[in-house]
């Protein structure tokens, strides 16, 4: 096994802002997002021709629909990422359900939606067995382990993409507010290492956080060196699931 690279990139937009009543000014915090990083990832891999996964609250896919089309049509994946990013572990399991019915519903129109990030990364592990039912392929949520693996869930099986905050814009520049050139090099540590063990390198990145000034440097350059080492696969969650759910691998 190769060790596999994953960029996803969670588009929250305003949708936690307007959840939490928040001002105006916290909402074009995560409009920022939408309307300009968003289109800085994009720029960065078209550039590099990579592929990566994107974590949708619907609410966003209902507001700004032609950005999300943007999406789909440069070929990335899109995937659920609750409604108005919910925090899950605080809801029941028959709100659990209405949310990700009406958020899969609304994201089916940029593809068939197979993978769910619990917003916050915040679930109860009830949640796993209720992604499964709902016809989810894969969760990437949880934190327990280097490697994406299966889970048995009665009859069902859900794949695994485990993440972990130190690959997390969020923590190191909003709230560490680690300067990029930092940042950059614990990645390209963190990449190497992942690349000698043959582990999973999951980057958790926001439009909002990574797509704001210089920091959009810190992807380019990471990807820079991905392109030049050996070793690593980068591909989306969709296609990991996939290969993992293969009978016979
Ligand atoms: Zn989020």
């Amino acid at each position: 096994m190769p060790a596999y690279m994953l960029l996803t990139f969670d588009l929250d937009g305003e949708a936690p802002y307007i959840l939490k009543k928040r001002d105006y000014v916290q909402v074009t915090r995560g409009l920022y997002g939408v309307k300009t990083g968003l289109y800085k990832i994009l720029q960065v891999l078209d550039k590099r021709r990579i592929p990566a996964t994107f974590f949708i609250s619907a609410y966003v896919a209902e507001m700004h629909e032609k950005d999300v089309y943007e999406i789909a049509r440069r070929g990335h994946e899109v995937a659920s990422h609750g409604y108005l990013h919910e925090d899950f572990s605080q809801l029941s399991a028959s709100e659990a359900e209405e949310v990700l019915t009406k958020s899969k519903n609304i994201l089916s129109k940029f593809g068939s939606v197979i993978g769910f990030r619990a917003p916050y990364w915040r679930l109860e592990k009830w949640l796993l067995e209720l992604l499964a039912l709902k016809g989810f392929i894969y969760d990437s949520s949880l934190m327990d382990s280097d490697f994406a693996y299966t889970l048995e869930l009665g009859s069902r099986k859900l794949v695994e993409i485990p993440v972990s905050y130190h690959l997390d814009d969020w923590v190191l520049f909003e709230e560490k507010q680690f300067p990029p050139d930092i940042v950059l090099r614990s990645w390209t540590y963190e990449l190497e290492w992942c690349i000698e063990n043959e582990t999973l390198f999951v980057l958790t990145a926001h439009p909002q956080v990574i797509g704001r000034g210089s920091r959009i440097r810190v992807l380019d350059g990471l990807l820079r060196l991905a392109e030049k080492l050996e070793k690593v696969e980068v591909t989306t969650c969709r296609k990991l699931a996939e290969k993992l759910l293969k009978p016979g691998d």
